[in-house]
């Protein structure tokens, strides 16, 4: 794991951002529920995509689905390191700065590894609204945070009142929103208030693909989009035969 903040002491693993090709041939895809936000990821750009730090996040998720007994174990046995526990306040490690929880199996890895290290404090990004309300809300550890992330296949199944995030075109329209930005601190993805901000990556042609609009925003429209083709696909409803009067013989 790499540090982001020395000072405030932030570790971060990461993965790479939604579908590829690994060196060997096979595809992926790290974010299996991602929706708008795919077309519009800044992981999927910019310096993310320098080919050395591709490799490195690859090389993290060969780690985890080739051995994935040996990748929690190493994980664990880090995460014991005195530079973990050297004060002032918990260390933090985000869990991802692209990619999502792929797997069940992936999620119970990390939740194994959380448990384990209670005086860390863990946060994370997720469009696996599915996954966390099945298999982490009945339960969390005490030492995670989770906040579900809009712009996927799953936004309509957030439950109302979770802490959440949205992506702003800028900061302007997110205070008009009432939500409270999280640029001025990472931390905020774990102790901030349930209505986030992210104000759009400043990469121009992403912005310019953005708009006006939210992540959420375009998402309810694609998925109106979509539900509408699947309307039209099917068709009009066909009749059933009357079970009331016929007409007059
Ligand atoms: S879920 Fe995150 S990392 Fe994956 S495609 Fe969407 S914005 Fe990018």
């Amino acid at each position: 794991m790499r540090s982001s903040c020395a000072t405030r002491r932030i570790y971060k693993w990461t993965l790479p951002a939604w579908a590829g090709r690994l060196p060997d041939g096979r595809t992926y895809n790290t974010c299996p529920s991602a929706g708008i936000c795919h077309d519009l990821c800044y992981a999927r750009h910019g310096t993310f995509q320098f080919p050395g730090v591709v490799r490195a996040h690859q090389a993290n998720l060969r780690y985890v689905l080739d051995e994935p007994d040996a990748w929690e174990a190493q994980l664990t046995t880090e995460l014991q390191h005195r530079r973990y526990y050297s004060g002032p306040g918990p260390a933090h490690v985000r869990i991802h700065d692209s990619g999502d929880f792929f797997s069940a199996a992936y999620l119970h890895a990390w939740i194994r590894i959380v448990r384990r290290t209670p005086d860390v404090v863990f946060y994370a990004y997720t469009k696996e609204i599915a996954l966390f309300e099945e298999t982490v809300r009945p339960d969390p550890p005490p030492n995670f945070y989770w906040r579900y992330s809009y712009g996927g296949t799953q936004d309509a199944r957030i439950p109302p009142g979770s802490p959440h995030v949205d992506v702003f075109p800028d900061e302007e329209s997110l205070d008009q929103a009432g939500y409270t930005s999280q640029a001025p601190s990472d931390l905020r993805g774990a102790y901030g208030p349930e209505t986030l901000g992210i104000p759009a990556n400043n990469l121009p042609h992403l912005k310019k693909a953005q708009g006006s609009q939210t992540f959420r925003a375009l998402q309810r429209a694609a998925d109106t989009a979509a539900a509408d083709r699947r309307a039209r696909r099917r068709g009009p409803a066909k009749r059933g035969p009357s079970k009331g009067h016929g007409p007059p013989r």
